[in-house]
Parts: C-alpha cells; structure tokens; sequence
C-alpha cells in the first residue's frame, strides 16, 4: 500500500509556483481593473464554518491567480479555482458576483467536503480624459 505523506509534495509546490509566476499580472490580463476583492468563507458540507472567513485582494501588480487552495491540510490535489468565475465578471462588468465552489480533491479517498462560499468585488479603474 502506498504511504502517503503528509507534507506537500515539493514538486507540486514547485509546479504551483510555476503556474503562479507564468500567469500575466492583473494589469495586463484585465486592464480594465483597479482592483479585484475575493471574500472567501470555506465550510463543511453542513455549513458550519471550517476556518474564519478572509478576504484577498488583488491588485494590477500582481499575479492574475486565483487559484486557491483547499484549508484543509488533509485534502489532496485539490483547490478552488476562481479564475472562470472572475474572469466573467470582469468581462460582463459587473461589480459583485458570488457563489460557492466544491472542493476538486480528495481525503483518505474520499472525496473532499469542503465548499467554498465566494464573493467577488471588482472595481474599475478611472478613466481620465
Ligand atoms: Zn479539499
């Protein structure tokens, strides 16, 4: 039987950071954009809450990743990814969008039960004349 390890796998850090630094910054995928706040509030199938809610924002600086990572430390290959629902956003302008996503990994073989509930808020640069 294969002994999983706990500790993530330095080679999926590796390639987690390799996927972050090839993404194009913010200002270049979404020019449009000031700034994008992702409020994140990760909980159990039940809904109770499984950690405090956070929010992240991003700015045109950064890497445009919205890749985000299951809390639970059990949970493995897994991860949220925000990129589609973000990115849809920012093309159809809208100020605030929200949802929930469903944990893509998997512990002890089953499947993950975390869900993430997300909002969105993005704000568009001024235009100047
Ligand atoms: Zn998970």
């Amino acid at each position: 039987m294969a002994n999983h390890p706990r500790a993530i796998d330095p080679r999926v850090r590796e390639s987690r950071q390799r996927a972050y630094l090839s993404v194009p910054t913010l200002a270049r995928q979404m020019p449009s954009i000031s700034e994008i706040a992702v409020e994140l509030r990760f909980m159990y199938e039940t809904g109770q809450p499984f950690m405090s809610p956070y929010r992240q924002i991003f700015v045109p600086d950064m890497q445009a990743y919205f890749e985000f990572q299951c809390p639970d430390r059990d949970c493995s290959g897994a991860g949220f990814d925000m990129t589609p629902a973000i990115s849809a956003a920012v093309r159809a302008g809208k100020e605030e969008i929200s949802g929930t996503l469903k944990c893509r990994g998997s512990k002890s073989r089953t499947p993950c039960s975390i869900t993430l509930d997300y909002k969105v808020e993005t704000r568009l640069r001024e235009s100047g004349n």
